[in-house]
């Protein structure tokens, strides 16, 4: 992308998914407003994504981006998830062309005011600058979900990640072209931007519940987003089905040496055991279950791939 020219106005794109957040919208505009006052140095482009709101959203975002040129909105032409619509404001922050990117929820969870600490890290000379939590707020299911999430991701993985880290971060133009180029579907934003490398930075901080509203994302959604995240890092679930295959077919062989051995030398087998072949064959076929299962779902993920469909569609602007 175009370098920035020494003392020249450095760009920098906000990027912001929003599904039905019209309760939150006013507190984030304003509280954005302020950032973006505080750091005029900076031309700021900030581009919504309308992730096919059915609330005030739509209204509201229009009418921000009426007042301020430097807003746009990317309405999408119906609701296609939180990863798609943040994907479709990354590619847009890209055909602008700008110094650097901060990618974050519309919710207030991820707090505008961090914002400067995060562009000092870039000035810093680092690429990638990641917002790490240091405690989040979520509670009950979700909380043990995400828990458990980031606690197999980190043994699974082939590719470590810094945990705790969500959407909330910048990437300068260089990681941005990177993160763009790779074609895949099914996305994983943070694993997909560790990977990218470059020099990368951390600041932490405290994740507050969201300002308003109920999650957007339905826990259904988190849970797919943890398989993606899990099965297009790591390689193991598959490489667990050939060890368990390779452990049980080596006991059974075991076991069919002694019974013949047996048979052979003329001892007697008795003909009981109907409890240990009930056990055995559920067993056996609970785990041939399992394997068809988590080749399923490698295979669901191949077939997305290759049907190559868009991400999402973007309605063109009315005149
Ligand atoms: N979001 C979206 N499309 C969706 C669901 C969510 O664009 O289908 C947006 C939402 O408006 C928010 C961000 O993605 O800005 C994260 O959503 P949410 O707060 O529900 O997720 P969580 O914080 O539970 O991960
Ligand atoms: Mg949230």
């Amino acid at each position: 992308m175009t370098p920035a020219t020494p003392g020249a106005q450095r760009r920098v794109a906000l990027v912001i998914p929003v599904f039905n957040e019209g309760p939150v919208l006013p507190e984030l505009l304003a509280r954005l407003g302020a950032v973006r006052r505080a750091e005029s140095g900076i031309a700021w482009s900030c581009i919504f994504v309308n992730d096919g709101s059915r609330d005030r959203t739509g209204e509201l975002l229009a009418g921000h981006a009426a007042q301020d040129p430097s807003t746009e909105v990317v309405e999408l032409s119906r609701n296609f998830g939180h990863q798609a619509a943040l994907m479709a404001g990354v590619t847009r922050a890209h055909e602008l062309g700008v110094d650097a990117m901060v990618t974050m929820d519309a919710d207030l969870q991820d707090p505008p005011e961090l914002i400067p600490e995060l562009l000092t890290k870039w000035r810093e000379g680092a690429c990638v600058v990641l917002a790490v939590r240091r405690s989040r707020q979520d509670r009950g299911l979700r909380r043990a979900g995400f828990d458990l999430f980031h606690r197999l991701f980190n043994r699974l993985s082939d590719f470590p990640i810094v945990s705790n880290t969500g959407t909330f971060g910048l990437l300068d133009s260089e990681a941005l072209d990177a993160l763009v180029a790779l074609p895949e579907r099914h996305r994983f934003f943070p694993g997909l931007r560790a990977w990218v490398g470059y020099p990368t930075a951390e600041i932490v901080y405290d994740r507050k519940n969201r300002a308003a509203g109920t999650p957007a994302q339905t826990f259904k959604r988190l849970v797919s987003y943890a398989f993606d995240g899990m099965l297009s890092f790591s390689y193991l679930p598959l490489r667990m089905l050939t060890y368990v295959g390779m452990l049980v077919s080596g006991f059974g062989f075991a076991l069919g040496t002694f019974f013949i051995t047996r048979r052979l030398l003329g001892i007697e087998i008795a003909f009981t055991g109907f409890t240990t072949l009930v056990t055995l064959t559920l067993f056996l076929g609970g785990i041939q279950l399992v394997g068809i299962g988590v080749i399923g779902e490698y295979l669901a993920r191949v077939y997305d791939e290759v049907k190559q469909r868009p991400l999402y569609f973007v309605r063109r602007k009315k005149p």
